[in-house]
């Protein structure tokens, strides 16, 4: 009797034990994507006027990538290679896709897998909060595409205050742009919210992690912050007196809301104990566009848009505390590509397709002392510009128009084009052949972009009689 007794007892700690394993083992996975940020706009890249503490305690917590590119300078296509962790114009994602809910086509092709796709193989829960814009019929929305659970909207952009929330639901909606006031969708369900949308985010966000405390879990947190339409509360806007351009303090404002949401989520996890069994990534979709929300790209040349530095070189940090010794700085290049592979690494899933990106973890430990790319590409198929960056060089290329060449280590601010020198003639061949040689691993555009949004409609008489108004 005794004898089993002390049998049950060592069964019971060795599945306590295979229990408390089974969790570490498995970290939960928090992707903050903040939209377009400027790359100078937070603490961790030497913002002065806009104070943003919680950000930051990631960076500090962490490592920060210095030379960190997103797969593309606006927002769609950059979505789409982050949750896929592949090249989007080897699929066919090569512009903004339309608001259009009745076309299964516009949007992320159902031959990709996402994060949340990921990690279902692991019995992660899976949410994803804020903007969507990967699709918005109904085959493409995120319930079907690997996340338990949606609390967001599915257009490129929304407005923030909730009296702006105008249209119930898309039977309403006979805009591309009346998306952005549209009530938001809980799931499939359109949902009456009455607070500003950058603390209603962190709010799902919170209760999210607290509802999912005790198994593995993936938060995608894809604030449309500080994305247009500049628009911010008195609470926030209050705390930037000292800022007279009224762009730029709203902007401040939107920024300081979202740090505020980041510093509740960071609360939470340090109240429910999973701080150290989280990773978190911050980054921005893509370079800010100046003119528009009054963010700082400096000290890079280009916006939003661009292929130059202020187009897609972004903030970006991680912080993943018992496993990452904190105060880290990682200078060669990555890519936001390089979050999927690093999320299949780690929760030890196995990605359907052939990805571009790379488990970033030995290189910020000094496992792998190499380099996770030594080159990374772009491509506008409109314009047919195409780009490479290397540790040290980046080239731009355009039809028509003369290459230009940067030597980003003593001219970060591209100002100097070096493309004629003749010392440089070789560099160019081999740059250009590496360009030629990825453009034929790319396929031409599924969907027609944002710029042919009249075109679009006029070929899509349909377009908003919606068959499903949700
Ligand atoms: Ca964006």
């Amino acid at each position: 009797m005794m004898m089993s007794k002390k049998l049950t007892l060592v069964l019971v700690c060795l599945c306590l034990v295979k229990l408390v394993y089974a969790q570490s083992s498995a970290p939960n996975i928090i992707v903050i994507l903040a939209d377009d940020l400027g790359y100078a706009d937070v603490g961790f890249t030497g913002c002065k006027d806009i104070p943003t503490p919680n950000i930051d305690k990631i960076a500090k917590s962490g490592v920060v990538f210095t030379k960190a590119y997103v797969s593309y300078a606006v927002c769609g296509p950059s979505r789409a290679g982050l949750i896929t962790g592949r090249y989007q114009d080897k699929f066919g994602f090569s512009d903004n896709p339309l608001m259009a809910p009745n076309d299964p086509t516009m949007g992320l092709p159902l031959t990709e897998q996402t994060l949340g796709d990921l990690v279902k193989q692991k019995q992660y829960s899976t949410v994803a909060i804020g903007k969507w814009h990967l699709g918005a019929h109904q085959t493409l929305r995120p319930n079907k595409r690997g996340f338990d659970e949606f609390y967001g909207f599915l257009s490129g952009g929304h407005d923030y205050l909730p009296e702006n929330f105008i249209f119930n639901d898309l039977s309403e909606v006979k805009s591309q742009f009346d998306a952005y006031k549209a009530n938001l969708l809980r799931n499939n369900q359109r949902v009456k919210e009455t607070a500003y949308l950058t603390d209603a985010l962190s709010r799902e966000a919170v209760d999210f992690v607290a509802r999912n405390n005790n198994k593995p879990f993936l938060l995608y947190l894809a604030y449309n912050a500080p994305h247009a339409p500049l628009q911010a509360t008195k609470k926030y806007l209050d705390r930037f007196e000292n800022i007279r351009d009224v762009k730029r303090k709203t902007y401040a404002a939107m920024v300081s809301a979202m740090d505020d949401g980041i510093g509740s989520l960071l609360t939470k996890l340090d109240e429910l104990k999973l701080s150290e069994n989280t990773i978190i990534f911050f980054l921005s979709d893509n370079g800010g566009p100046s003119h528009v929300n009054a963010s700082s790209n400096l000290p890079f040349r280009g916006e939003k848009g661009s292929f130059f530095e202020g187009g897609v070189h972004v903030p970006f940090a991680m912080q993943w505390k018992g496993h990452i010794t904190a105060g880290r700085t990682y200078n060669n290049p990555v890519s936001s590509l390089d979050i999927f592979a690093t999320v299949a690494a780690v929760a030890d899933a196995k990605p359907k397709n052939n990805l571009d990106g790379v488990n970033l973890i030995p290189f910020i430990t000094q496992h792998n002392k190499g380099v996770p790319h030594t080159q990374l590409y772009w491509r506008n198929h409109k314009t047919n510009r195409l780009a490479v960056v290397t540790a040290e060089t980046k080239l731009i290329t355009e039809k028509d128009k003369k290459p230009m060449l940067f030597n980003l280590k003593n001219d970060i601010s591209e100002t100097n084009n070096i493309a004629e020198l003749s010392a440089n003639q070789n560099l160019l061949k081999d740059l250009d052949l590496k360009i030629i040689q990825w453009q034929n691993l790319l396929l031409e555009p599924k969907f027609e972009g944002l710029l042919d949004d009249k075109k679009y409609t006029s070929e899509h008489p349909e377009r908003w009689i919606i068959k499903d108004n949700k």
